[in-house]
């Protein structure tokens, strides 16, 4: 059977995100959580109308465990792919995304209170979002589980994951602590490049 979907490529070392994320954690998450929705939607797809879609095209129109599978790929790959070593210079929103932060949420301390909040509150597991709809204006959505705001027409930009298996090695019961954290490791050049492309 041919390999249709993959594990992406980390863009960074397993220990480049401490002491926000842990190598352990990065190893647990990506290495084995993430290559367990990889491995599943693989079996599941074979020989279905999904093998030959995009990721965001089967989210759009499968349901049950096809649709928890490719969500949470989805899913892991916009998170992981939007984080920097806390060293980098690019922490803070800039350009088009920051110009839209502020007129959609009044500032980005505002936002960030917001967003948090929006985690905080997800009962169970699932994944906060900003996202954009057709005319480019920012929302903050809560999706449970396998969710993702492009069941809902938007365009997924930042993402914080709320599953216990993101933090607990790390934080424990401690979500609130993680979200916050998180901030110091978000790359707004890439979050900037997903709500201008
Ligand atoms: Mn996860």
């Amino acid at each position: 059977m041919a390999l249709l979907f993959s594990l992406i490529t980390l863009p960074y070392a397993p220990n480049a995100l401490e002491p926000v994320i842990s190598q352990e954690t990065i190893e647990y998450h990506h290495g084995k959580h993430l290559q367990t929705y990889v491995d599943n939607l693989n079996k599941l797809v074979a020989g279905t109308e999904f093998e030959s879609m995009p990721l965001e095209q089967i989210v759009a129109k499968s349901q049950g465990a096809i649709f928890n599978n490719a969500g949470q790929i989805l899913n892991h790959n916009l998170y992981f792919l939007q984080f920097s070593p806390v060293v980098a210079d690019n922490h803070t929103p800039k350009g088009a995304i920051l110009d839209a932060i502020i007129r959609d949420f009044g500032s980005f301390d505002a936002f960030k209170a917001e967003f948090e909040q929006k985690g905080i509150t997800l009962f169970g597991s699932g994944w906060v979002w900003l996202a954009a709809d057709k005319d480019g204006k920012l929302v903050i959505t809560q999706e449970p589980n396998a969710g993702n705001p492009v069941t809902k027409g938007l365009k997924p930009l930042l993402t914080m994951d709320v599953w216990e298996h993101a933090y607990y090695i790390d934080y424990r019961n401690r979500r609130a602590a993680h979200l916050q954290s998180l901030w110091q490791i978000i790359n707004w050049d890439e979050i900037n490049r997903r709500y201008t492309e």
